[in-house]
């Protein structure tokens, strides 16, 4: 797989440099549920996964036939799967009695553990409806353990104004200056900021050497600085950069402004195996969970 080879050549580099961009993805169209489009940047053939990361899709449509069909009743166990809505909302319900709306801005942060049901319904705001979902990997240790919901509006999660003009909306993780975000106790010791810059702009952000990361930019372009051996490369909108070995990342903007998400993780270095909606580390444990769900034991 192209991005173990790329992250690999950044192993021994050194952490205290600039994360340069070692891969770019573009996401791939398709659709999922019951007929919601979407662009798949991780799970897709061309980044099957980022470690601790296993799907990114973006939801960005002003045609309501692309999303009204939603993602009817289906199960999950083994994982985390974080909603964040810039525009429109995200409706959900689970057989274990949760349910509400995500609206613009907020985040849900699912830990699905030893299982749910849940459908969620995508739904439109003046005609407009865009958001990501990320899935999360729990470590073995907690891929059966009580599901649970971390749940937080806009108004919830903090946003820091740069003295360069950029605002970081901080959802998880804490930024260099200790602005923290509301998501709590993820093993994976997740980042996971909404950053604006404005035009010809900058961005610089302390990242731990020991977390894969990437940035998805939605809106704009950016410049992604390659430091002192690498290269400057430019990313557009739709684009997926996956981040290589560092401490930090450097980014600009040029006449437009931009929009991205920076996250990062600790990879967990443990085998996957992954059938459909369940993501645990071996085959039999995959079936067990096909088992548990027809049993009706979730
Ligand atoms: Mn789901």
């Amino acid at each position: 797989m192209a991005v173990e080879k790329a992250l690999k050549t950044q192993k021994g580099a050194d952490t205290s440099c600039t994360r340069p961009v070692v891969l770019s993805v573009q996401g791939l169209l398709t659709s999922d549920g019951d007929g919601v489009k979407l662009r798949r940047f991780i799970g897709s053939s061309t980044l099957s996964m980022l470690d601790p990361f296993l799907l990114l899709d973006a939801f960005d449509s002003d045609e309501p036939r692309d999303y009204l069909g939603g993602f009817p009743e289906h199960p999950h166990r083994g994982f985390e799967t974080v909603t964040y809505v810039l525009a429109g909302r995200v409706r959900h319900q689970d057989n274990r009695g949760n349910n509400g709306v995500i609206e613009a801005g907020g985040v849900q942060w699912m830990t699905a553990g030893r299982g749910i049901i849940h459908s969620e319904m995508p739904e439109q705001h003046n005609g407009l409806l865009s958001a990501f979902q990320l899935w999360v990997n729990l470590p073995a240790a907690q891929k059966m353990r009580q599901p649970q919901y971390q749940e937080f509006s806009a108004a919830q999660i903090p946003v820091e104004y740069g003295l360069d003009g950029s605002e970081v909306r901080v959802i998880a993780g804490e930024t260099s200056t200790g602005t923290i975000g509301p998501i709590k106790n993820v093993p994976t010791e997740p980042i996971y900021f909404d950053v604006a810059v404005r035009p010809r702009g900058s961005f610089v952000e302390a990242l731990p050497p020991t977390h894969n990361s990437f940035i998805s930019v939605y809106e704009g372009s950016v410049v992604i600085s390659g430091g002192s051996f690498g290269r400057d490369k430019v990313v557009e909108a739709g684009t997926l950069a996956v981040l290589g070995a560092g401490n930090h990342v450097h980014v600009t903007s040029k006449d437009t402004g931009a929009k991205f998400l920076l996250i990062a993780g600790k990879p967990l270095n443990e085998p996957i195996a992954h059938g459909g909606p369940f993501v645990m580390n071996t085959r039999a444990e995959v079936m067990q969970a096909f088992q548990d769900f027809w049993a009706g034991r979730f």
